[in-house]
């Protein structure tokens, strides 16, 4: 084939791009850091109409295994009682059921594990990109796609000034089976979306399939807790001292900051939260909230994608269609390609990026707000916008209809 192409991160991101590329006609590889396949990162995943269209064109058959129908989104107080209640279906399913299909859409041997990439040289119009990996192995190609993720070494070297910032909280994750919870559990969190916050905190839930079969069900749990970075610093440290950067696997987590969260959600939130995070199934797993924005998404045959371009917080729930959309989007301004090495590969890049910086600008920005409650709760001093979001979040239906909902755009449909 005449065109070729490198993928670094076989992540959703990396999967959506090679997969729609590989539909039309380039010749692809993806090469991924990690030595064994990626099953466990995340846990549910909220779907859009928009992520289940490009699922399709990337090869999905996307049929009623993709996860479960949840109707109804409710917000609760400490007491339980019932703050307010909405219609709202969505399809909810979990982060490895995702992967998985997406890795079945893919050819097996085009699927490089092991292979972390050290150095990418872009190239130019003139000029092949040039992939360098830890191996020693070089690659010459004529179009690189980063989806590497928040922390991409390739963003950092080509984009050094775009960084991401941490927003001033973390999030708790886990999941419990449905089946294993109480009845007086099931019968708040069951069938819904559910909510409850108080300041400096928000908990929610929701039933998603396991990823092993959308028969059976499992109950997701985030929790977003207001964290100084100092208390931070100290989560992210083992307790032999060695200190993570950016986040921690949850097996070195130290147990005193588990048991002092699990306590904690006890005595804030009802009792049904506290049941899922005690009878969860796999870690806690430790989340610390970013934003990263970029100012552009190419450089000459280079394009950057998903996390390693632009973080948002999790409140809007876009992480993965908006990879998707990035790789659609990519996938379209690469369409009148026929020939890898014509200069108008790098042209389609800017053209790319021209069109993505402003909706993954957007959707930052949107996820934002909607975390200002979070992070501005118990601080003396905020502006007024600060204030009319604090107090526009507090209202328990406008968390329910914004939250986790389809933004235009973002899925990168027409
Ligand atoms: C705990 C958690 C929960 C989440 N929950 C949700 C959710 O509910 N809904 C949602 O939409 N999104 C969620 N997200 C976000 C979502 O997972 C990401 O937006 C999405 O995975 C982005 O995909 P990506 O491919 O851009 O990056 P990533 O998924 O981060 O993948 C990057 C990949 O690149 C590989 N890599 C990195 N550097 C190199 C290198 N040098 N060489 C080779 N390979 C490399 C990594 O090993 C990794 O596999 C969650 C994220 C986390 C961490």
């Amino acid at each position: 084939m005449a065109k070729t192409a490198i993928v670094i991160g076989g992540s959703m991101g990396g999967l959506f791009a090679a997969n729609l590329l590989l539909r039309a006609g380039w010749d692809v590889r993806i090469f991924e850091r990690s030595d064994i396949p990626l099953s466990s990162r995340g846990a549910g995943i909220v779907t859009h109409e928009g992520l289940r269209q490009v699922l399709t064109l990337s090869g999905v058959a996307v049929t009623d295994n993709l996860g479960i129908l949840i109707t109804k989104r409710r917000a609760f107080d400490r007491s339980g009682t019932l703050l307010a209640e909405l219609d709202l279906p969505q399809i909810l399913t979990s982060w490895s059921r995702l992967l998985s299909l997406l890795m079945a859409a893919f050819p097996q041997d085009r699927y490089h594990l092991n292979h972390a990439v050290d150095r990418v040289e872009p190239g130019g119009a003139d000029q092949l990109a040039k992939v360098h990996l830890a191996n020693g192995q070089a690659h010459e190609t004529h179009l690189v796609i980063a989806a590497e993720g928040l922390r991409s070494s390739t963003r950092q070297l080509l984009f050094p000034q775009q960084s991401s910032v941490y927003a001033g909280y973390i999030a708790w994750r886990a999941v419990a089976d449905q089946s294993q919870l109480s009845s007086s559990a099931q019968g708040f969190l069951a069938d819904a979306f559910c909510f409850s916050q108080i300041p400096g905190e928000q908990i929610l839930t929701y039933p998603i399939a396991a990823p092993d079969s959308v028969n059976r069900i499992q109950t997701n749990l985030v929790w977003y807790r207001k964290t100084s970075e100092a208390q931070l610093e100290s989560m992210l440290t083992d307790r032999l001292g060695q200190r993570f950067e950016g986040g921690i696997p949850p097996d070195r987590i130290d147990p005193q900051h588990l048991q002092a969260a699990i306590a904690q959600a006890a005595d804030r939130f009802h009792p049904c939260w506290s049941e899922v995070l005690a009878k969860r199934i796999g870690p806690l797993i430790l989340q610390p909230v970013f934003d990263l924005e970029s100012s552009a998404m190419a450089r000459e045959r280079l394009a950057l994608i998903g996390d390693a371009a632009f973080v948002a917080r999790p409140h809007i729930g876009q992480g993965v269609t908006k990879a998707a959309g990035d790789a659609l989007a990519l996938a379209e301004c690469l369409a009148d390609i026929r020939d890898g090495r014509a200069p108008a590969v790098v042209e389609a890049l800017a053209t790319f990026s021209k069109r993505r910086v402003p909706v993954g600008s957007n959707a930052v920005a949107q996820a934002r707000r909607m975390g200002t409650p979070i992070a501005m709760a118990h601080l003396g001093s905020s502006s007024a916008e600060q204030s009319a979001l604090m107090q526009h979040y507090s209202n328990p239906e406008h968390l329910l209809r914004e939250t986790a909902v389809e933004i235009a755009g973002v899925a990168h449909l027409r």
